[in-house]
């Protein structure tokens, strides 16, 4: 049968042969039988030596990739060795992953499309259960943690983020060029956490870091103080912006609350926004909307011309012309009057060295790096929030994240 051809051609192991293809019209099932190859002794499941056959076990059942609307089914029935070294163990089955009920080839299959799709969308669409894509992700991310080479690292990003309510997840990032990754996860955003998480890739990974790149979070900044005492710390800009939006949402509020008393509540409703997109981002509604509530004289308007103008800080190359002009700007934010924008230009004060930092390194840290990750992490946890288990989103940011080594197969499926 030309199945078999097939199959041979791109999925063959040694001592094994592929023998009667049933297909069921009504389960729309395709069953192939596999039967072991006489001429060949069978191999030991712990050491893979060649050893004498001893019993067999019950038949067990191999999902394959489906093909034509069909569920393809391998089935086998396993043998027990009696190995020298090992005893009486089950032999090693070349295509099986442990004692999943699917072949390594699905597997890898479905850890391909589980990093594009939903997994309930990848399971419903090649008929197997959530559990069982799940399982295939554990063992790429498994094989790929196992096999990934940490060597290179430079730049690294640390930061927390937000998973489920209260929760924190500490994220570590490879930052340097050409090689940016999720390194690792971990569970709440303690020192103590950053400690493990640096442990688990390694100190002597890490030795060559000379750039940390990180938020104003105390905790942290002490745990690679410690363990990278030859990295610089970054306080990056995303975090910074971060304090500024949360400044202009600061008074917007209060502004609306007081706008509103006046009966001039509509002034500020549903404004936003307008204020925390960047200017290029603006809609032509929401441009116009900016030129409206320029004329009125806002604080939130005000707050927002002097998040602008700081911008121009990130333009700078050199860290003297930058520190001069990062003085000059708080100077004119103490001023302003406005109590949340001078709590940025005092968190600036005290994090100055930090952030001059930024222009000492090179090459460069890219800004958006961390902003990147985390957004991309943002969204892999709402996707996977009616899981709610740790070790699924801990599994799924490693799988699309990481630049995971995948484990190969002789012939590609996907
Ligand atoms: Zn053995």
């Amino acid at each position: 049968m030309l199945l078999q051809t097939v199959l041979n051609d791109i999925y063959k192991f040694a001592g094994f042969q592929y023998k009667k293809i049933i297909l069921d019209n009504k389960t729309k099932e395709l069953t192939i039988q596999i039967l072991s190859d006489k001429r060949y002794k069978p191999l030991c499941g712990k050491c893979r030596n060649p050893s004498s056959g001893y019993d067999k076990l019950k038949e067990r059942i191999f999902l394959f990739i489906p093909m034509w609307g069909l569920k393809v089914k391998l089935l086998y029935t396993p043998r027990r060795v009696n190995c020298k070294e090992h005893g009486i163990v089950v032999e090693h089955i070349p295509w099986a992953i442990g004692k999943s009920p699917i072949t390594e080839a699905f597997g890898i299959y479905l850890a391909h499309w589980a990093k594009k799709l939903d997994w309930k969308e990848v399971a419903k669409t090649f008929y197997v259960s959530w559990d069982i894509v799940f399982n295939a992700v554990q063992y790429v991310v498994a094989y790929g943690l196992k096999n990934r080479i940490l060597q290179g690292i430079k730049q690294i990003g640390v930061d927390e983020i937000h998973f489920n309510k209260m929760k924190y997840l500490t994220m570590i990032y490879d930052i340097t060029a050409n090689q940016k990754r999720l390194l690792w996860i971990g569970k709440e955003r303690k020192a103590k956490t950053l400690l493990r998480g640096l442990r688990k890739i390694g100190l002597s990974n890490l030795q060559g870091v000379t750039a940390v790149s990180i938020d104003m979070w105390q905790a942290y900044v002490k745990v690679v103080k410690k363990k990278l005492p030859k990295a610089i710390i970054i306080l990056d800009r995303f975090h910074i912006m971060k304090k500024f939006n949360e400044a202009i949402d600061e008074v917007r509020r209060k502004e609306y609350v007081d706008l509103k008393a006046k009966g001039h509540g509509t002034v500020l409703k549903n404004s936003r926004w307008c204020f925390l997109k960047k200017p290029e981002n603006l809609t032509e509604k929401q441009e116009q909307r900016m030129k409206e509530l320029a004329k009125q004289n806002l604080m939130t308007y005000k707050t927002n011309l002097l998040r602008e103008s700081f911008q121009k800080f990130w333009l700078y190359t050199c860290s003297t012309t930058a520190e001069k002009f990062l003085e000059d700007w708080t100077l004119i934010a103490m001023r302003s009057k406005i109590e949340p924008i001078k709590k940025v230009a005092k968190m600036l004060r005290r994090h100055k060295k930090n952030i001059l930092n930024w222009f000492m390194v090179s090459p460069r840290i890219s800004n958006g790096t961390v902003e990147g990750f985390n957004n991309k992490a943002k969204t892999i946890i709402r996707q996977h929030y009616g899981f709610r288990t740790f070790s699924a989103l801990e599994l799924a940011l490693y799988h699309s994240m990481g630049d995971l080594p995948m484990p190969q197969l002789t012939h590609s499926f996907v």
